[in-house]
């Protein structure tokens, strides 16, 4: 039986809610299944595919993007919406919401012409090996004209997606809904107040050593420190694995097959050992994601915030801490024993926590950390309001590394090159970095409150404790709650003190200041 929508005449298909939510699930797994097929070409890409492999893995995207973006586009999902929409009082709590989220999408995607979608994936596939490419040489050239189509098709989509917003925001609205400049203008302003003063201070106080980290690591006995990570931070290989890739990611394709990749650096030990505990604070969110919503529009983390949250809790409060250092540290000794044997936990943790201005933001202490953001932050809003241009973005980075962390930049691969973010169009999203880091010091408060000393638990080989809390109030909701919500719902309203004040007791104590 056919009958007449309210809204506008269109003949509907659907005759019962049931029949609408078998086609909405379908289509959330179809979306699932293309998207999963997707995303073993990025990790292949930039983990295991031979340099040169890039021109017929861009068909491949491009015909995949092209079958992604009909299957949201189709007109009969706009049937489909307004039929579960007119009808949303009969669904569950969850279905209601992948209808919000499916008609948000189908709104957004609707907004871009096909041919610059497809276009755009393309580009982004191509980009990805030039900026590797540019980055090992030094050649900012080579990878400035990839930088110009991205920051355009950027500007483009934030018109698309909200021309009612400046279009940064609309770019942050993609990664943290609500986020805007105005906001965080204000949050940098109150941590740089802390920051600069704190590092000024310990500028002055007496030096850390953390020769003894820039030694030989033999690349394969860290492969084996990596497994010994995973293993601490309980997460199970059967769900999990690990890959190499120039810059360390996680990828997910459903609760029960996540992967982080790392970087080995032979005379830096700890930056692969922080990232495995970064991506494996990632890993943790996504494995322990509630299975109602895995292959759904509601599957995996909610946002790029709450995602930093979880990862730099695992490698800053977590990691970085004295009870985690000395939990690991006989492991790192029995493997490193030329290295480390006469080094005390004491003093690896120190040198972990050495807060020192620098050049490159992944190996940034949790201190300095958000200087790196700022910079990055400065520079997208000016090339997104047109008033930067792309070929003066090394220029600008390296003034604003002078001017906020004291640092001269000596060649683009330790600069404006050294990020993976803006080759994959990833513009608005460093600020989530900063405020992932600022949830993590709030949540600890509350997380103390109910669990005891987060110390004490990781000192008796307790970390299941805090995954199991962070799992119960963060993890398994998945993407069902909006970010702000979720947040708000754990730990009350966002209140930076928090942050700053940790920052404060941490290095003040550290440095004796
Ligand atoms: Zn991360």
């Amino acid at each position: 039986m056919f009958f007449i929508s309210k809204k506008g005449g269109i003949f509907m298909n659907y005759e019962t809610v049931n029949q609408a939510l078998d086609a909405m699930h379908h289509l959330e797994e179809t979306a699932a299944a293309y998207e999963h097929v997707m995303g073993v070409t990025y990790l292949d890409a930039a983990s295991a595919a031979p340099k040169g492999s890039y021109e017929g893995r861009g068909k491949t995207i491009g015909v995949m993007s092209q079958i992604i973006y009909d299957l949201i586009a189709n007109p009969e999902n706009e049937e489909l919406l307004s039929y579960l929409e007119e009808n949303i009082s009969e669904l569950s709590a969850i279905d209601r919401r992948k209808v919000e989220a499916l008609r948000k999408e189908y709104d957004q995607i609707n907004k871009i012409p096909a041919e610059e979608y497809a276009a755009y994936e393309v580009l982004l596939n191509e980009a990805q090996a030039v900026w590797e490419q540019a980055k090992n040489n030094n050649d900012f050239a080579s990878f400035a004209p990839y930088l110009e189509k991205i920051v355009a098709f950027n500007r483009k989509k934030a018109a698309y997606f909200h021309p009612e917003m400046q279009p940064y925001d609309a770019l942050l609205n993609e990664y943290e809904e609500g986020l805007t400049m105005q906001t965080l203008d204000a949050f940098f302003a109150q941590l740089r107040e802390v920051i600069v003063p704190l590092v000024a201070k310990i500028g002055q106080a007496a030096p850390v050593d953390d020769s003894f980290l820039k030694q030989n690591y033999p690349i394969d006995k860290q492969r084996l420190f990596s497994d010994y990570l995973m293993e601490v931070m309980g997460l199970d290989r059967n769900y999990c694995a690990i890959a190499e890739s120039e810059h360390p990611f996680t990828i997910n394709f459903n609760n029960k097959d996540v992967r982080i990749t790392t970087h080995y650096h032979e005379d830096m030990v700890a930056s692969s050992m922080y990232s495995v505990i970064h991506e494996g604070g990632h890993a943790l969110y996504e494995l322990g994601c509630g299975d109602e919503y895995n292959y759904s529009f509601l599957s995996g983390g909610v946002s790029m915030g709450i995602h930093e949250s979880q990862s730099r809790f695992y490698e800053n409060i977590i990691g970085r801490s004295l009870s985690f250092v000395k939990l690991i540290y006989p492991k790192l000794q029995e493997l490193f024993p030329e290295q480390l044997g006469s080094v005390t936990a004491e003093q690896f943790y120190r040198a972990v926590n050495k807060a020192e201005p620098s050049l490159i933001r992944t190996e940034a202490d949790d201190l300095t950390y958000t200087l790196h953001v700022m910079v990055r932050y400065e520079i997208e809003k000016q090339l997104i309001d047109g008033t930067l241009c792309v070929e003066n973005v090394p220029a600008e980075w390296n003034r604003l590394y002078k001017e906020y962390l004291g640092v001269d930049v000596p060649n683009d691969t330790l600069g404006c090159l050294q990020d993976s973010h803006w080759s994959g169009g990833t513009i608005g999203y460093f600020p989530s970095y900063a405020l992932g880091s600022a949830y993590g010091p709030q949540l600890l408060a509350v997380m103390e409150q109910e669990v005891g000393s987060v110390d004490k638990l990781i000192e008796e080989g307790n970390l299941s404790i805090v995954t199991r809390w962070l799992k119960e109030k963060i993890h398994r909701h998945a993407s069902f709650h909006k970010p702000g919500y979720l947040f708000e719902m754990v730990c009350g309203k966002f209140d930076a003190a928090y942050y700053t004040d940790y920052l404060v007791k941490k290095y003040t104590d550290l440095y004796n200041l």
